[in-house]
């Protein structure tokens, strides 16, 4: 490898930048010991549902060197994904899309990350891009690139790169860029120049608390009970919704975006920039007729290269009659 630590840390970043990524920052890839206690307690106490996968691969989950032997870095990488167009709630009013409406919250359907082209591969092929760029400039090394795809700590190792703190909706929230972004790893046998957390600056608000509509965060924030949020109820439940939630839905069909809409840190989000992420038009002209009487050839149609195909049309389909009756 050639190039000083520093040189080749600012390569990264220059790199992460020029390849779509809004940011990247770099630890040092270690055994979390402290997010490994945390995640111990929160599996303990049944808040993953039956999203078992995550109690899976526990060492592999909290040391990166474990996923990628000889690893001395995790770079940290946060890729937009909020619309220019926001999708209206499908069950209200006229309009169903309109350009820059973040202010008035739109709450339901399908969230947000799941309009376009199913982001993990977008995302991995920026990511295969970047290392394969990185590696023509400073030399080969060993690497392995991540998004949502391993056991991998993806909010613990962005808040330990300075990338956001975990706010009280338990997601990451950058001071200048909110929070509708996904995120990605590279982990790697390079030594690099390794960034620091910065500070919570959640402080005493409470919006996403008070309007989560099933009570999964915790009256005090920083926990979720994952198995009442809707993403979970509508995306990873194979079973059908429980009674309980009956009225709770607000809408959402697929995903739930109430907690990143009401914080306040997410007025500085800004459109991305990624046509794969553009919903059809199809979707857009969706109205609530239409899920009603829902097809599995139009699901086909609508949902061939997005995140939703992989929940499947016979979920998509309980959920909108579990919403809408
Ligand atoms: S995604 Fe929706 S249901 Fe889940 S915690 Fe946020 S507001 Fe609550
Ligand atoms: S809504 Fe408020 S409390 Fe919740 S994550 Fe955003 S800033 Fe923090």
């Amino acid at each position: 490898m050639t190039g000083s630590i520093s040189h080749r840390t600012q390569l990264v970043k220059n790199l992460a930048i020029r390849h779509g990524f809004m940011g990247a920052g770099i630890s040092k890839a270690e055994r979390m010991e402290e997010e490994a206690f945390r995640l111990e307690d929160w599996l303990n106490k049944g808040y993953h549902g039956e999203m078992g996968y995550m109690a899976n691969h526990f060492e592999m989950r909290i040391d990166p060197t474990k996923l990628v032997p000889g690893a001395k870095s995790v770079i940290s990488l946060q890729y937009n994904y909020f619309p220019q167009e926001e999708q209206i709630p499908p069950f209200k009013g006229e309009r169903r899309f309109s350009v820059d409406q973040k202010d008035l919250s739109p709450s339901g359907g399908v969230s947000r990350y799941a309009y376009g082209e199913d982001y993990h591969k977008v995302v991995r092929r920026k990511l295969k891009a970047l290392v394969k760029e990185l590696k023509e400039e400073i030399g080969d090394f060993h690497a392995r690139v991540f998004v949502d795809s391993a056991p991998v700590m993806e909010r613990d190792w962005a808040k330990r790169s300075g990338q956001g703190w975990i706010g009280k909706n338990t997601l990451l929230i950058h001071p200048k860029k909110g929070s509708y972004f996904f995120l990605a790893e590279i982990i790697l046998d390079m030594e690099l120049e390794y960034d620091h957390p910065i500070r919570d600056h959640c402080g005493t608000c409470t919006k996403c608390i008070d309007a989560c509509p099933t009570e999964a965060i915790s009256p005090e924030g920083y926990i979720l009970d994952g198995s009442k949020c809707i993403s979970y109820l509508t995306i990873e439940l194979k079973d059908r919704i429980p009674d309980t939630f009956k009225g709770q839905m607000d809408n959402w069909i697929f995903g739930c975006d109430i907690c990143q809409e009401v914080c306040p840190w997410n007025r500085f989000s800004t459109s991305h920039n990624e046509p794969a992420f553009n919903p059809s038009e199809k979707l857009k002209s969706m109205t609530k007729k239409d899920w009603r009487e829902l097809k599995k050839e139009v699901f086909d149609e609508l949902f061939a290269r997005t995140p939703v195909k992989r929940a499947g049309f016979e979920k998509l389909a309980g959920t909108i009659k579990f919403v809408m009756q």
